[in-house]
């Protein structure tokens, strides 16, 4: 693996990834660190960045620790302050923290829908299990979903901008979804959310672009991490038969698209969104 004395494709890059801890942005962590970029490792979990930066450090890679809710504009603010303190400005960005569940439970009710919708379908009768889902989220669950999601990224974006104009280039690279494009029933809120973040990378790429800061996203299909483990299996099953490659991704499999968008070899691309989802969704 080449470390930070080896070169790489991210060599000299300081890169910052929010929900670091686990799943897709500690895959993305390690493999920028792998290609010689210094990693800022945010979390809201204070642990699960310490574990991932501490595995980073053990290969070679200078790391920072960055707990901070990217919900909060404030925490979100001195993030950014400590980064720029400690690397003098930023390269790179990955906007990944993020839930599945605006309140506890709902994935619990998701899965009982689904396995109910699932038989019904399978009974070959008109539906009369209804999903039900959309009356039954709370306000809370709804502020929390955008706040994490949308606002999370706007915040983290608009720290990110004036440390990457100062250096003159920097990447950003928004996690969405494939949700955002399908509308996946059951989770309209973070369907909401993600498409939410497509229109903020699309409107930052076409301001950005003449300080040399690209803006674009990720539109996952579904990533074998501790987000989706709870998921039912009469829900997994809906998925994998609309799926070509009917399995679940590893998180290396959408690591190496940000690391694409993170480098130069994207150099021409802004406002894309490159979407790793087994042909799930097929678009251009
Ligand atoms: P994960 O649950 O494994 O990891 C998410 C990380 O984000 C966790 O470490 C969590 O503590 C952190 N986090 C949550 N809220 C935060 C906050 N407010 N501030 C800072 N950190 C916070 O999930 P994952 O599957 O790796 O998902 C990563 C991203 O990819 C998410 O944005 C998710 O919506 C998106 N995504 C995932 C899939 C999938 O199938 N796993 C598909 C499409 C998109």
């Amino acid at each position: 693996m080449a470390g930070n004395e080896d070169g790489g494709r991210l060599a000299g890059r300081v890169a910052l990834v929010t929900g670091a801890g686990s799943g897709i942005g500690r895959a993305i962590a390690t493999l920028f660190g792998a290609h010689g970029a210094r990693v800022a490792v945010n979390d809201v979990s204070a642990g699960a960045a310490a574990d991932t930066a501490g595995a980073l450090e053990a290969e070679g890679v200078e790391a920072l620790v960055v707990a901070a809710d990217v919900a909060s504009s404030e925490a979100v603010a001195a993030m950014f302050a400590a980064v720029d303190s400690r690397f003098g400005g930023l390269d790179v960005l990955v906007n990944n923290a993020g839930i599945s569940e605006g309140a506890p439970g709902e994935q619990d009710r998701l899965n009982a829908q689904a396995e109910a919708v699932m038989a019904d379908l399978l009974g070959g009768q008109p539906r009369r299990v209804h999903w039900d889902i959309a009356s039954q989220i709370t306000d809370e669950s709804w502020d929390r979903m955008i706040a994490v999601h949308l606002s999370g990224t706007f915040y983290c974006c608009r720290s990110a901008i004036p440390l990457m104009a100062r250096g003159g280039r920097g990447s950003i690279v928004n996690l969405s979804s494939v949700g955002a494009i399908l509308g996946q029933p059951g989770v309209p809120h973070y369907s909401a959310a993600k498409a939410g973040i497509l229109g903020l990378t699309r409107s930052l790429a076409g301001e950005l672009g003449s300080r040399g800061i690209r803006v674009n996203a990720i539109l996952p299909g579904t990533i074998d991490t501790p987000m989706t483990k709870p998921i039912s299996p009469a829900f997994r099953s809906m998925v994998m038969m609309a799926q070509p490659i009917a399995r679940l991704a590893d998180p290396s499999e959408v690591a190496s698209t940000a690391l694409f968008l993170a480098s130069d070899e994207s150099s021409f691309y802004t406002g894309q969104a490159l979407s790793p989802n087994g042909g799930i969704a097929m678009f251009s």
